[in-house]
């Protein structure tokens, strides 16, 4: 199964939008963040199955792209977790959860299907931090990652330009 993130565009596989968590993408995925077809594997070794995702067009707004900036570096801290050490896959989710917050006015999951985004808004069950993540330090999307997470990094920083460089 696929799922989009945000109007970006953001694909990855997962289950359907009311379904429990998907396996934590680190066991899972696959990256890259060249042109609109992501489909690098810079975090994830080559014994574990990828997971493909994709950015379309689409731009959020600098207003909203800053806010979730500030929010993942913030809710990192908070929750003593870091980026991955592949900043692409940091830079892709922080757009895909901006472009969400304009969209829809949340930060919806950008890793997700939803068949109805704006149910899933109101559910709240995936608006960022996720119930998964909130409970039990699961972020599928590879934005949170506990440090003992094999692709964990050190960073609990990334700059606008760095989201902006790496997403372009
Ligand atoms: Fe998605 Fe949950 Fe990770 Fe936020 S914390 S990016 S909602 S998986």
């Amino acid at each position: 199964m696929l799922s989009s993130v945000a109007g970006m565009g953001l694909v990855a596989v997962s289950g359907s939008s009311t379904s429990p968590a998907p396996a934590p993408i680190s066991s899972l995925a696959s990256f890259s963040s060249h042109g609109n077809f992501l489909s690098s594997s810079l975090c994830v070794p080559d014994l574990v199955p990828k997971r493909t995702w994709k950015v379309r067009a689409g731009e959020p707004s600098e207003k909203s792209l800053e806010v979730m900036r500030k929010f993942s570096e913030q809710y990192a801290r908070r929750s003593d977790t870091f980026f991955c050490v592949d900043k692409g896959v940091t830079a892709v989710v922080v757009k895909g959860l901006a472009e969400h917050k304009d969209t829809l006015g949340a930060p919806l999951c950008p890793c997700r299907h939803y068949d109805d985004k704006v149910a899933e808004v109101q559910q709240g069950f995936w608006n960022c931090p996720c119930v998964p993540m909130r409970e039990r330090k699961e972020c599928h999307c590879m934005l949170f990652l506990t440090p003992e997470n094999d692709f964990a990094g050190e960073d609990q920083h990334i700059s606008l330009k760095e989201i902006q460089e790496l997403t372009a």
